[in-house]
């Protein structure tokens, strides 16, 4: 189980096939290609979405803050802004501004002091306290010190009628803010000042409240770009002005955009927006580390990555299991087509897709079908052909039999007939020594003649009809020629015929079998002899030429015929002249000549004219 388990694994994703390597590329590439796309898209808006994000919520978060500050600031005013019921213009009752600053103090969480200032110099002192309270540690209580306040900008203000919320002041690491508003009668005529000093706890606590992520925070800066409120109390104080946000915000007009990427006076690189506290000139900034923006970013982009790599793992999987289910028929086809073209048309493809591939299967076992019988019909017509070729052979055979008998029949009844008729005149009682001398020659030449045909006869079946040397030894062919030319001398000298042979001084010695080489030059000299008219000339020249010995044999005899100049190496041919001549002849000469010199590696060639002559020339290799 355990194997095959693991051959599937091979055979699917590792397995030799170049077609389904194509496959899963191709696979790969169309699924890479989209998902890259759709990696680099989502990445760009998971960036933009972000960054969006950060300012919204660094947006949304400095804008509540800078209400709620507001509202504090409002709160703060709003306590102060009295209106006392009396019709007249007298100050309020000495019992009763006790009772107000003590509630003013408790109302309001932000006011550590309040106090009313005097304007009706005929009842007090104009511009001084008439009434302190203040608040330290939660407890309210009346303060003995009255201070001269004639001078003081917000009494200034309120006393023409006007709230007055001052500067940040930094008092001994505290800051405060002194507010003043003006108390008014039911006439809305000023009859004092209410004076109050408004402490940053409840801004500290607003800021300190709010969350941004892990990392991010608001503080509040004021009109100069100080900063007055910060979860970070050591940078109370300082300044903020020059820091892209809170520039934003004490000088809107410059071109600084919503959402800003800057180095914080902590040297940390924050993103961050400004937002102004309406009506009093501060502002509140939001601030986020970069860092933590952009780890949110990257654990997005680490999540886009493993998808796009298990998207990427499932498609080389589903490619190659979907490749190999697609190789399978292929695989099968591609091993009936190999068996196929090894011969064997009994094999069958067997495929059971049902679609195109079980087509081609089906078409392909068609087809081996087809080819069974085709090959069955090729084998017989061979069969066929090797039989009429062998019959052709048996007919020539017979043929070469027929013309063979009928040559050698023919051949030895002329010489035969001859010695009967010589006979049969020997026999006359009336001879004359004239008679009898012709008679015997003639029975002497017809004895020659039939030694002749069986001389040829015997050489035949030595040398057969596809001669190969054996035998060979090195031999002097001028010897050869010279024992052919004595055989020949007796039918020369009849004939009157001169045959002209110089021997050379060295020896010319060829490595040969003698005994058919001694044939070949018997038949050559025999037939320029023969062919030759009377007082005629035979001319016979030999050359040892160092690879070869090249003999040439020249009469000026009867010549051959034109016509039959193509046939005369064959077996049993004659020419007309040649059978005209001399009647007698098998026609086998040239023809053993030819298969001996060739068996040797070997020349014969001739050159002839009719009426002027034959020349044969011999290469025998040495
Ligand atoms: P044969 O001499 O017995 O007829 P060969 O095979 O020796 O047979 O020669 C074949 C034929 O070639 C001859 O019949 C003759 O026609 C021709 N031939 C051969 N040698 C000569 C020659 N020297 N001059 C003329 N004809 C020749």
């Amino acid at each position: 189980m355990k194997t095959k388990y693991w051959y599937w694994i091979w055979r699917t994703f590792l397995g030799p096939s170049r077609l389904r390597k194509k496959f899963v590329r191709v696979f790969l590439l169309a699924g890479l290609v989209p998902l890259i796309l759709m990696g680099a898209v989502s990445a760009y808006l998971v960036n933009l979405t972000h960054r969006i994000d950060v300012t919204a919520l660094e947006n949304n978060l400095a804008s509540q803050v800078s209400g709620e500050i507001k509202k504090i600031i409002d709160d703060a005013v709003s306590v102060l802004e009295i209106k006392v019921t009396f019709e007249e213009l007298a100050p309020i009752a000495f019992n009763q501004q006790d009772f107000l600053l003590e509630g003013i103090l408790k109302n309001n969480g932000s006011l550590s002091e309040a106090s009313f200032v005097c304007l009706t110099p005929r009842q007090c002192d104009f511009g001084h306290e008439i009434k302190r309270w203040i608040k330290t540690g939660g407890e309210s209580q009346p303060s003995q010190i009255l201070r001269d306040l004639s001078k003081d900008p917000g009494f200034l203000a309120a006393r023409d009628g006007k709230t007055y919320f001052g500067p940040v002041v930094f008092n001994d690491s505290n800051l405060n803010v002194s507010v003043a508003a003006p108390v008014l009668n039911k006439n809305g005529q000023v009859v004092s000042v209410a004076k109050a000093r408004m402490n940053f706890d409840l801004v500290q606590k607003a800021i300190e409240e709010v969350k941004l992520g892990e990392t991010g925070y608001v503080y509040v800066i004021d009109q100069n770009g100080v900063i007055i409120s910060h979860p970070d109390k050591s940078l109370l104080g300082k300044s903020a002005a020059g820091l892209p946000a809170a520039e934003s915000v004490i000088k809107p007009d410059s071109l600084i955009k919503n959402q800003l990427v800057y180095e914080n006076s902590n040297g940390i690189i924050v993103s961050g927006v400004g937002k102004p506290v309406e009506a009093v000139g501060w502002g509140v900034v939001a601030e986020w580390p970069r860092a933590e923006t952009q780890e949110l970013i990257r654990a997005i982009f680490i999540q886009i990555a493993a998808f796009a790599l298990i998207a990427l793992i499932l498609i080389a999987v589903i490619a190659s299991w979907i490749a190999l289910k697609l190789i399978e028929p292929i695989a099968e086809l591609r091993q009936g087509t190999s068996v196929l073209g090894g011969g064997n048309f009994n094999y069958k493809v067997n495929i059971k897709t049902g679609d195109e591939l079980e087509d081609l299967g089906k078409n392909l076992n068609k087809m081996a079908e087809n080819l069974k019988g085709l090959e069955e019909v090729h084998e017989l017509r061979l069969r066929t052909e090797m039989l009429s070729e062998s019959l052709k052979k048996e007919q020539e055979l017979s043929k070469l039999k027929d013309q063979f008998i009928t040559t050698v029949t023919h051949q030895f009844n002329t010489p035969l007939s001859i010695i009967k008729w010589a006979l049969d005149e020997l026999s006359e009682p009336k001879l004359t020594k004239e008679k009898i001398k012709n008679t015997s020659a003639a029975i002497s030449k017809s004895q020659r003649d039939i030694v002749s045909i069986v001389d040829d006869l015997v050489t035949l079946s030595e040398v057969g009809f596809r001669y190969q040397k054996t035998k060979a030894k090195p031999t002097d062919i001028a010897k050869l020629i010279q024992k052919a030319i004595e055989i020949s001398s007796e039918a020369a000298k009849i004939k009157n015929v001169a045959v002209i042979f110089k021997p050379p001084t060295e020896p010319a010695i060829a490595e040969v079998n003698e005994f058919t080489m001694e044939k070949v030059f018997e038949n050559l000299i025999d037939n320029a002899v023969g062919y030759s008219n009377d007082g005629g000339n035979v001319a016979i020249e030999i050359e040892a030429a160092p690879k070869e010995i090249k003999v040439k044999i020249k009469d000026n005899g009867i010549g051959i015929p034109k016509e039959d100049q193509t046939s005369i190496f064959e077996q049993f041919f004659r020419a007309r002249n040649a059978m005209a001549k001399k009647n007698v002849g098998t026609g086998l000469g040239l023809f053993i000549a030819k298969t001996v010199i060739e068996g040797h590696g070997g020349r014969i060639t001739f050159q002839s004219e009719e009426n002027k002559g034959s020349t044969f020339y011999v290469a025998i290799p040495r």
